[in-house]
């Protein structure tokens, strides 16, 4: 799955652009910064592929990607897609966009029954923030699986990490539709990458 090129199939920025429903899918979401794109990019094992979304006034779409050599003359339908989601948590984001956010990720995650489990990036060094507690609801009140991934764990002291591990499985302990393992990446080190993949195997068909 992971040793072969990914393709990005398209960006969706409305439900009626969304592909058909075909692969199960998993989703990427996570404060801007946060380090998806690295993460994917690192995961899928190509560098320019999720692009990295330092730009606020960027077009919020969900981005799709699936392994490459399927759809075209083939029907065969991928074995898992993945969805880069749109970052969230812009200082200066004003209001009708972060509505515009909540709206297009609520309806996906209602509306999307190929989708599988939603993976929460959480910057190792600042833990769940207040737009992050924001988004674990809206997924709880989705009913939505979704799993927690500290991402930057290279910048946190090694000896931290199982304390941080501990931690967020506690923060996380009795919300409803959490996922209870906790995965510790970094991009930058590779670490961690294997379990993710793991991850995502076991939701591949
Ligand atoms: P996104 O906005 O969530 O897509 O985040 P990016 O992937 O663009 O990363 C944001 C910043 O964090 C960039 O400067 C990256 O180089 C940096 N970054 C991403 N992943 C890691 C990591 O694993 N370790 C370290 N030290 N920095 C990282």
């Amino acid at each position: 799955l992971f040793g072969q090129p990914w393709v990005f199939v398209r960006g969706v920025p409305a439900m009626k652009f969304l592909p058909p429903e075909g692969p199960p899918e998993v989703a990427f979401a996570g404060r801007s910064n946060v380090g998806k794109s690295s993460l994917i990019n690192a995961l899928l094992g190509q560098k320019g592929l999720a692009r990295t979304s330092n730009t606020p006034g960027r077009t919020q779409e969900l981005n799709f990607f699936v392994p490459d050599g399927f759809g075209g003359e083939t029907t065969e339908l991928p074995p898992i897609a993945i969805v880069d989601m749109p970052g969230y948590g812009y200082a200066q984001a004003p209001k009708e966009k972060v509505d515009a956010w909540t709206e297009l990720v609520f309806d996906y995650l209602r509306g999307r029954p190929t989708l599988k489990r939603v993976f929460v990036l959480i910057d190792a060094r600042h833990g769940i923030k207040a737009n992050d507690e924001e988004v674990l609801k809206l997924l709880d009140k989705a009913a939505m699986s979704y799993q927690i991934v500290l991402t930057k764990i290279d910048k946190i002291k090694p000896t931290g990490v199982p304390k941080l591990i501990a931690a967020t499985e506690e923060a996380i302990r009795k919300r409803p539709a959490a996922y209870p393992g906790i995965l510790a990446t970094s991009s930058e080190k590779r670490s961690g990458l294997d379990e993710l993949q793991a991850a995502l195997g076991m939701l591949a068909e």
